[in-house]
């Protein structure tokens, strides 16, 4: 950065700042993008912005599976195709992105948004487990298969749902253990994927 360079017109340091704001945009990268911007045409610019905020004016969540979506129920509750006798459970929208990708699994899903942590003061009714619980005991579902992260966080959700589940006469898979410990969903690649979605185990 140029720290000690004469001060950058406000406009744009007001624009790296907020870049700089994105998760994995560093000052280097967040200053790089701005100087692209200023540069492209004007439309690219008004183009970004309004994706940006439709993102946040049209994007809801799905009250049935809590994905985002559209359209209330999402794309995937409504579609005729899915099997609905297998619910996958995950923490966050952009897993479901990450397994569709694999085109193994065709069942449905439920969005947790976040895992059980102790440390970070989420508890279990800060995420969507009682909707889940509600979800399952009125549906046609007979197997959960539980896609938490494989973290401390992600194991403790999956053992707490198991419980929970289990009672309910449903079968609870987990995913297989071709994810290494440590790794989000959404940074997996296809192949491990498929083969933890395959080799899913009972619970
Ligand atoms: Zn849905």
């Amino acid at each position: 950065m140029n720290e000690g360079l004469p001060a950058t017109a406000k406009p744009i340091s007001r624009l790296i700042q907020e870049l700089n704001k994105l998760p994995g945009i560093g000052p280097k990268s967040a200053q790089r993008l701005a100087y692209y911007l200023l540069r492209a045409p004007k439309e690219q610019s008004a183009l970004l912005a309004d994706a940006i905020l439709s993102v946040k004016q049209q994007i809801t969540l799905c009250s049935t599976c809590f994905n985002v979506t559209d359209a209330d129920p999402c794309l995937i509750c409504r579609s005729e195709e899915r099997d609905r006798s297998k619910i996958c459970i995950v923490e966050q929208p952009q897993d479901i992105l990450a397994l569709e990708h694999t085109k193994v699994y065709k069942g449905l899903y439920h969005v947790l948004h976040g895992a059980i942590s102790p440390t970070e003061g989420v508890g279990t009714g800060d995420i969507r487990i009682k909707e889940l619980l509600e979800r399952l005991k009125n549906s046609q579902v007979d197997e959960a298969i539980l896609a938490t992260n494989t973290n401390l966080e992600g194991e403790q959700t999956a053992m707490y749902l198991n419980r929970l589940i289990f009672p309910l006469g449903i079968k609870v898979t987990r995913l297989a253990r071709g994810l290494p410990f440590g790794t989000e969903l959404e940074y997996a690649d296809d192949v491990t994927l498929t083969r933890a979605l395959e080799e899913r185990q009972e619970f």
